[in-house]
């Protein structure tokens, strides 16, 4: 089985924004509201359900705790509290269904090599890119949103 970690963002911060409604380390109104479409909440890493789940809005810096740059983006979370993404779970089966961009980074924000997944089968690709000594950790984004989604550390 591929040695993979699954890095959600962690609970401090989405609790934090919960109770603030104002994001980390910005500061800046964060928006909550009913989920109007399917979009994966990054602590959980589960869909938010259209039409019957609350969810927030807020901007995240996705080196957050990796890297001195920051380079923030919009992400959601379920407004309601939910347990953060189990590290050693493997990739998120409620992710597979739509395209996601992989991208392999070297500490200190360098970009070595990304690729775009469709078909739901990750594993090959995330295991390629690890075969590489020149990477760190790998970027999971939406491909079609371009939004930050998780980290992927070995
Ligand atoms: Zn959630």
């Amino acid at each position: 089985m591929l040695n993979m970690r699954v890095v959600a963002i962690p609970t401090e911060i989405a609790n934090a924004v919960r109770e603030t409604l104002r994001a980390p380390g910005y500061g800046f109104p964060a928006h909550a509201e009913l989920a109007s479409d399917e979009a994966p909440c990054r602590h959980c890493l589960r869909l938010i359900a259209a039409g019957t789940e609350k969810r927030i809005l807020f901007t995240y810096d996705r080196f957050a705790g990796v890297e001195k740059l920051p380079q923030p983006g919009p992400v959601y979370i379920h407004a309601e509290n939910c347990p953060r993404y189990a590290a050693g779970a493997g990739f998120p089966d409620e992710l597979r269904g739509s395209p996601r961009t992989l991208e392999a980074y070297a500490i200190g924000r360098k970009l070595i090599a990304q690729e775009y997944v469709a078909d739901g089968k990750f594993e090959p690709a995330i295991e390629q890119l690890f075969a590489r000594p020149d990477v760190d950790y790998i970027q999971v984004h939406s491909t079609t949103a371009g939004c930050f989604t998780f980290r992927i550390e070995r």
